[in-house]
């Protein structure tokens, strides 16, 4: 029989782990932070670039640091086979963040040459296959700029990282993100942490036993890495640790005093974290993090760090290139978007208001499938003249015409013979009930009243 040769329903497929669908009523929060970002970061003089998303394995070994958690098991690397035998076979790797794709591109477009500072912002996925959680995907978007150049173009100045800064408190603020906390600690030059490493190792090995598996493991391999540690049990011995400001050089200390008198001068408020240390081995000298306040206000509970960066004044001479000190940042986008989400919400209960979406302009209604093409044309001529506008379709009931036409949009055009015959409209109000007849070339300046 027919019905016993029916093949068996296939399971749904559905979206990877770790991934997400952004549908049309979240866009328009995502679209609105990153042209605020964008438009922001053209007036600090920032252009933008895109870097592929995916790069050789290596790039990231090297420029992110084969310890580091990201390198070592959070990245989505593949063996891609040579098709061609003249062509090699590679290690490739989608990008687990941009900085090192954005440094590699600075190195092989030789900006450097230009002898003028490089401030470049990019908006796009990473990908870290980390356990997923409320504020915390395996694709994730951000958002991130470098300033990045010789020496001779002040690339190296506190300035510059004030300037950073006072650019993320501004974006932070004009977004409308309340309660912000900047942390900021310096880390000082490759040489202050050789030391500082050195010293950590001396004060960790007696009392490593003591310490979680996890930190032990650090203790051994990455001993900055135990300052990041969230480890309850873990907090007391890691703030009797030796603090990185005993060991700073004379430069070091000096840098980061300036930075500290720019941000007083832009009345940037900021917290001194001598544990921030952040957990990619590239950074020298500053480093920062802006977190939203804990909690349920945030949306974000324990993923509360909104955005993190800092210096990495040695990381193109890692990467084969010349000397070019830089200072970045990567914002989590999808953090902020959390925050801000959680803000319209309290908000809105406080307010007693809801979240609706922005309705159209109008709904066209043609009444019999004979006036759908009349419909569409109608249509075409109202979004020409930039109105926001959906049609119907003529085998639809009035009584359903109307129903979508108020949940969608402010007026309902009544379009029958009648009205195609005399070029005469009827035309709907919802918020008042009013309905009245206007002359089609009238409508565009009714809709618009
Ligand atoms: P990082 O590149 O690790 O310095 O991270 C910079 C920012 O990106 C963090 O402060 C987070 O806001 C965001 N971020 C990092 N990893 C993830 C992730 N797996 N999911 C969502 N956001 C993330």
């Amino acid at each position: 029989m027919a019905d016993s040769k029916k093949t068996p329903a296939r399971p749904a497929l559905k979206a990877v782990r770790g991934t997400r669908d952004l549908l049309p009523d979240q866009t328009p929060l995502w679209n609105h932070v990153e042209s605020t970002a964008r438009a922001l970061f053209a007036r600090y003089g920032f252009g933008e670039i895109r870097t592929p998303i995916f790069e050789s394995t290596d790039l990231f070994a090297r420029g992110v640091g084969e310890e580091t958690d990201i390198v070592s098991k959070e990245m989505f690397t593949w063996e891609d086979r040579a098709r061609a035998a003249s062509e090699k076979a590679q290690q490739l790797t989608l990008r687990p963040e941009n900085t090192a794709g954005v440094v590699r591109a600075y190195i092989e477009h030789k900006l450097g040459e230009t002898g003028q500072l490089q401030k470049l912002y990019y908006i796009g996925p990473q990908f870290r296959r980390e356990r997923p959680q409320r504020g915390r995907y395996r694709q994730f978007w951000q958002i991130g700029a470098e300033v990045i150049g010789p020496q001779s173009s002040g690339s190296e100045s506190p300035l510059r990282d004030a300037e950073i800064l006072e650019m993320l408190a501004s974006l932070l603020t004009e977004l409308g993100i309340r309660d912000w906390r900047l942390e900021l600690n310096s880390v000082g030059s490759t040489e202050d942490r050789i030391r500082y490493n050195q010293a950590l190792r001396e004060a960790l090995a007696p009392i490593k036993h003591l310490l979680c598996e996890d930190n032990q493991r650090r203790a051994e391999t990455n001993p900055l890495r135990v300052l990041d540690s969230k480890d309850e049990a873990d907090q007391d011995l890691i703030n009797a640790l030796p603090k990185i400001a005993d060991y700073l050089s004379d430069d070091s200390r000096a840098h980061f005093t300036q930075l500290l008198a720019a941000l007083d001068a832009c009345n940037v408020p900021y917290n001194l974290n001598p544990r921030l240390v952040r957990g990619l081995d590239y950074y020298t000298r500053t480093t920062f993090e802006f977190t939203a306040t804990t909690g349920q206000a945030s949306g974000l509970g324990t993923q509360n760090a909104l955005l993190g960066g800092g210096r990495y004044d040695g990381l193109s001479e890692m990467l084969g290139g010349p000397r070019a000190p830089g200072i970045g940042f990567a914002i989590g986008e999808d953090r902020l978007i959390l925050t801000l989400q959680a803000q319209q919400e309290a908000d809105a209960t406080t307010s007693g208001t809801t979240l609706a979406a922005p309705k159209l302009d109008a709904y066209i209604a043609p009444l019999t499938p004979t006036q759908n093409p009349a419909a569409l044309a109608l249509a075409q001529e109202l979004r020409t003249a930039g109105l926001t506008v959906e049609v119907g379709d003529g085998t639809f009931k009035l009584r359903k015409s109307f129903d979508i036409a108020d949940t969608l949009a402010r007026h309902i055009i009544l379009f029958g013979e009648d009205e195609v015959a005399t070029n005469i409209l009827t035309l709907k109000t919802f918020a008042t009930g009013e309905q009245v007849k206007v002359a089609h070339a009238n409508l565009i300046a009714a809709l618009k009243a």
